[in-house]
């Protein structure tokens, strides 16, 4: 789209206008960006070499003017309409990390069912024979997808238990607990905690000590992950990324520690050292498609 609303200085802006300011006020702004007719958050997709002008994009809420629809009738809806209540009562959720597989940064087209043939998890099986509790097993992409797209899996009691291997627990709680949005990390709470942590990416970039810093926007508290110089280039492999640029708008799932930066002051930083850890979930941008 051509236009979004800056919430730092309550502008209106033109994507080729936007290109224009200066790269730090730029860097600022792109963190802050809403659309214009929802609010809901925006990114910034800067000119291409490929010739694409500067735009902007959006997750757009339900109903709202700027968004375009793009049903295929080939594609299987499944992923897409399922709703924590897939989840049944008393099923456990299990996800294996040392099974994680990654993939190419899992291109959805925004309000349509993901690819055919990639959905994974949901086997239904029994942790252990003795004990015979119910359980599904998920990955890490079906976790981010059921987040991105039901409130009540959000605030699941549901029990979830990620194994970093065959049987060592890294984390096991309630999903509501364990897993935490950007958008609710608090000091508090989540100082110095090792929890799961997702939400969207609107900036991206490598520090020289080859780092990884994805940051997302001032509505979910400027949460940034950082990722590891020395996980970085396996990362990029393992996501088929070769611009950083074409994680903007992704959201990802983390597992790591919280620190909140300037010892304590400033915003909260995730720190991903572990590549099976991660999972990042691109949305296909249908305004660059269609240029
Ligand atoms: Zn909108």
């Amino acid at each position: 789209m051509q236009y979004a609303k800056c919430t730092l200085d309550n502008r209106n802006w033109e994507a080729t206008a936007f290109e224009q300011l200066p790269g730090g006020e730029l860097e600022t702004k792109r963190t802050s960006l809403v659309c214009t007719e929802c609010g809901e958050f925006a990114w910034y997709r800067k000119r291409s070499i490929h010739g694409h002008p500067p735009h902007f994009c959006a997750h757009h809420a339900e109903g709202c003017d700027l968004k375009v629809e793009y049903i295929s009738s080939t594609e299987s809806r499944d992923d897409a309409t399922e709703t924590a209540d897939d989840v049944e009562n008393n099923d456990t959720i299990v996800v294996r990390l040392d099974k994680e597989k990654g993939g190419a940064i899992d291109v959805v087209q925004t309000q349509n069912p993901p690819i055919p043939g990639q959905g994974e998890g949901g086997r239904r099986f029994v942790i252990d024979g003795h004990t015979r509790i119910s359980s599904q097993q998920f990955t890490l992409r079906r976790i981010l997808h059921r987040l991105v797209k039901s409130e009540a899996f959000r605030q699941s009691t549901s029990r979830i238990i990620f194994y970093r291997t065959n049987d060592e627990v890294m984390l096991d709680g309630q999903v509501k607990d364990i897993v935490v949005s950007f958008a609710d990390i608090t000091k508090d709470k989540h100082h110095e905690k090792i929890n799961f942590y997702w939400g969207p990416i609107v900036s991206v970039k490598n520090t020289k000590d080859g780092k990884i810093w994805l940051n997302s926007s001032m509505s979910y508290n400027s949460a940034s992950v950082a990722i590891f110089e020395d996980i970085a280039d396996d990362f990029m492999q393992f996501f088929e990324v070769e611009e950083l640029d074409e994680l903007l708008g992704a959201y990802v799932l983390v597992a790591g520690r919280c620190v909140y930066s300037n010892g304590g002051e400033g915003k909260p930083v995730i720190w991903c050292g572990t590549k099976n850890y991660i999972f990042v979930k691109k949305y296909k941008d249908p305004y660059v498609e269609d240029i």
